[in-house]
């Protein structure tokens, strides 16, 4: 009923109040309506479809579409890569060789995107299927490209004239090419995807490459596939599981006696750990958790370690950890065993008063059994029920979706400069997706799209998470393709109310929206460095710096008005609690994580390492004394150090620091809407071409934010852990006394190296070995660690280095 005149009327309306920027709770009950209108709308007028103009993105392809897509888009980049690898090579340019490579990945992710996201997001059976099918043959298609010797050669054959046109250019050609140990911004020849690779190596070593990689997959899979196929329960009466609630009680499966079958799996064990009153029970959940898969999971995690270690070893690298971070912001390995030991030591103050706390409790109502690292969840979720006044069911009542969205946009604006404009007739692979434009908000510049796919349904696929579907490029002529971001999340659809979000899931989206306004925003003229292929320890800094307004009174209400009355924002208590909240026992649980982000980069830094022993070391001292469960084997149920994550776990925490020191010193104190700081941000940090490249992001937020970053390279110590490793079994028990003493190397430590093939390495580096001798060893005969090295150098002894060294003290080993 609704006519075509009406329609563009109300479209143009919309339009026009869109371009306001709303203050205060009025203005966000007119958008909270206003986009009540434009989903109905979107809803309602599906007949006629516009294109989403500077979108090369296809929505709605059938399968057989995006089977035809993905052959010509193969067939196309076989061609380019031939013309590359036909140029002689005295005839190479930048026109003929570098720009066909560059354009070719800025005009096809679009066109690969249209094939391999529908297997996320399409309710249609056959296209998800096809579109895997896709992913396939063009991942196959990749991994071949990578390895054309005639194309690297191409490549090799410009980067050797030298003739950058700008210092995106350099870049762009040194990340394709790379050499490790050479010095990235001196030497031009390294091809840094053909030759982590293998490209610059001989046949024999290449197959090698090919060989061992094969071997890295299958094991990592193998790992993730034990733990998904251990389906070991185990079996309590009702009185063991005191403290469940009984719709939990309800879903167990029951045995034939009557027990209650508790899986070892996710949806069960943080329940029990968390809510059951009897502590035998968590007991033996937790042992039972920590034992899965213990002596198949730790052949495989020996295998694999010392495979990697192979596979970085014949590409140049001392060890894996040197290999995985080489190319992210923290670099080396040494800086991450620095970083982390820094942020573990800051802590230890809180994390011991908050472990003092759970321990109290424990005795008021166990007695004097010991405390265990089997009751932290159960004693933190007690201590939070008894501090915090917070009923998060009530605090759903007030983030209607809408509202959640408006507010995200309002403060985007405000902070961000941008301006959102929803689309509407435009195509969509389901009628509860939306499509909003992304304008500058002073010179009104179409920036980017961006899809929102909010609701869960059958098939979609189950987590939050931004897609990039189109990336930002400048083409040889000057034309600027546009940025192109999906973010599907899994809100529950209330069929006739509005949609409420949980907490976490407020949280959640406007984490994910921090990487859709660092998508939109990004400048990069490569498409390769364009959206969110950034530095993987840069890429969760805007995330996780748009989730800190969740948390402040000034912006939660700004997103959020009770349900049924929208004018009424969230109360000043709740906002208090939840910021108390979000900070209760985050020591104790950074702690925890540190841990395990120290025993995966410890692992693949060092050979022949005893895990088991590692783990057990490295739990007492960073848990504040408490000592791993008794027969748990944690390394063999820890599938991140196993596959993604390997030897770059830390990699969250680091991104969590930096978001947090930003935040802390532009925003905080500085008013949380400081619109000068969010510009910065904005173009500086998301926008901005350099921010791609490892020290240069450290260096702009050093620089830019005023913040503490550490840039001394401690190039001494970047190889020490394979050094360490190396040293005899006699040589190495020095390593771990009792009570965690260390001692100094004695010159008969030293000569006993030496004698064992160790002539050849130069005995270069001072060296100490306990933690409360640093400053009188510095004033003492330093002792040494051999150091693999052409170049001999040397290195201060020093007190700041020395206590660079305690690091050594997180090391096991066997
Ligand atoms: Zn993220």
């Amino acid at each position: 009923m609704d006519s075509q005149g009406n329609r563009e009327k109300m479209s143009k309306q919309r339009r026009d109040r869109n371009l306001l920027a709303f203050t205060g709770a009025t203005a966000i009950a007119v958008l909270a309506v206003n986009f009540a209108i434009a989903a109905f709308n979107a809803h309602k007028k599906k007949q006629k479809k516009k294109d989403l103009q500077g979108s090369n993105v296809r929505v709605n392809l059938s399968a057989s579409e995006i089977l035809k897509l993905a052959d010509r888009i193969i067939a196309k980049s076989k061609q380019v890569h031939d013309a590359v690898a036909s140029v002689p090579f005295d005839k190479v340019t930048y026109l003929n060789v570098i720009s066909p490579l560059a354009e070719l990945e800025a005009e096809q992710f679009p066109q690969v995107q249209s094939c391999v996201f529908l297997r996320l997001v399409s309710s249609l059976d056959d296209v998800r299927k096809a579109s895997t099918e896709a992913e396939r043959r063009i991942d196959a298609h990749v991994l071949s490209c990578s390895k054309r010797e005639d194309v690297y050669r191409a490549v090799k054959a410009y980067a050797s004239k030298r003739e950058w046109t700008s210092p995106e250019v350099k870049r762009y050609i040194q990340s394709l090419f790379f050499s490790p140990n050479v010095n990235l911004f001196l030497i031009s020849g390294q091809v840094r995807d053909f030759e982590r690779n293998g490209l610059n190596l001989t046949v024999t070593k290449r197959e090698e490459v090919q060989r061992l990689r094969a071997q890295i997959d299958e094991l990592s899979l193998r790992y993730v596939r034990n733990l998904s196929d251990d389906n070991t329960f185990l079996l309590f009466s009702e009185a063991e599981l005191v403290g469940l609630p009984p719709e939990f009680l309800k879903s167990l499966d029951k045995a034939e006696n009557g027990k209650f079958k508790v899986m070892l799996k996710g949806h069960h064990v943080p329940v029990v750990l968390e809510l059951c009153k009897v502590g035998r029970t968590r007991r033996l959940v937790a042992e039972a958790y920590g034992k899965r898969c213990g002596d198949i999971n730790l052949s495989v995690l020996e295998c694999l370690v010392e495979t990697r270690h192979k596979l970085a070893r014949l590409l140049g690298y001392l060890n894996y950890a040197d290999y995985a971070v080489d190319l992210r912001m923290a670099k080396t390995s040494s800086k991450v065993f620095e970083f982390l030991e820094e942020i573990s030591a800051s802590l230890t103050d809180v994390a011991t008063k908050e472990l003092m706390m759970l321990k109290d409790l424990k005795k008021k109502e166990e007695g004097e059994l010991p405390f265990g690292v089997e009751d932290l969840l159960y004693y933190i979720k007690r201590i939070e029920e008894q501090q915090f006044d917070l009923d998060l069911g009530a605090v759903k009542q007030y983030f209607p979706v809408n509202l959640v969205l408006s507010g995200v946009f309002k403060i985007s604006q405000d902070l961000f400069g941008l301006r959102f404009e929803e689309v509407v007739d435009v195509e969509v692979w389901h009628s509860d997706v939306r499509v909003f434009s992304v304008f500058d908000l002073s010179s009104s510049e179409l920036l980017g799209y961006f899809y929102l796919d909010i609701y869960k349904r059958e098939g979609k696929y189950g987590h939050t998470c931004v897609v990039s579907l189109q990336n930002g490029a400048i083409s040889s002529t000057g034309a600027r393709q546009i940025p192109v971001a999906l973010l599907i999340s899994q809100i529950q659809k209330d069929v006739g109310l509005p949609s409420l979000l949980r907490f976490s899931e407020v949280v959640n989206f406007f984490h994910e929206f921090g990487h859709v306004v660092q998508h939109v925003c990004n400048r990069a003229s490569f498409a390769k460095f364009s959206g969110l292929r950034v530095d993987p320890d840069f890429v969760e800094i805007p995330g996780q710096l748009l989730e800190n307004w969740c948390y402040e009174s000034f912006s939660l209400k700004l997103i959020s008005g009770f349900h049924q009355d929208i004018t009424k924002p969230i109360k000043d208590e709740v906002c208090k609690s939840l910021k108390r909240w979000r900070y209760a026992f985050s020591a104790l649980k950074l702690k925890q994580e540190i841990l395990y982000c120290i025993f995966d980069q410890i692992i693949h830094s060092a050979d022949n390492v005893d895990i088991v022993e590692l783990f057990k070391h490295l739990h007492s001292k960073v848990m504040l004394g408490l000592p791993m469960l008794e027969g748990t084997n944690p390394a063999s149920c820890f599938p991140r150090s196993a596959i993604g994550f390997e030897a770059a776990c830390y990699s969250h925490i680091w991104s969590e620091v930096f978001a947090a020191d930003v935040f802390a010193s532009k925003f905080r104190d500085d008013g949380i809407l400081n619109q000068y700081a969010g510009m910065q941000f904005r173009n500086k940090v998301s926008g901005f071409d350099e921010t791609t490249f490892g020290y240069n992001i450290l260096r702009l937020f050093s620089k830019f934010f005023f913040i503490r970053v550490d840039l001394q390279p401690f190039s001494a110590l970047m190889y020490w852990p394979l050094e360490v490793q190396r040293i005899p079994l006699k040589f190495s028990r020095t390593f771990l006394e009792e009570n965690h003493q260390f001692r100094l190397l004695s010159t008969a430590d030293l000569n006993m190296v030496a004698s064992r093939n160790y002539q050849s390495f130069y005995f270069s580096m001072p060296f100490m070995l306990s933690a409360g001798y640093a400053d009188s060893i510095a004033s003492q005969r330093p002792a040494f660690l051999v150091s693999k090295r052409r170049n001999n150098f040397q290195c201060k002894a020093n007190t700041r280095t020395l206590k660079r060294l305690e690091l050594s003290s997180w090391l096991r080993v066997p």
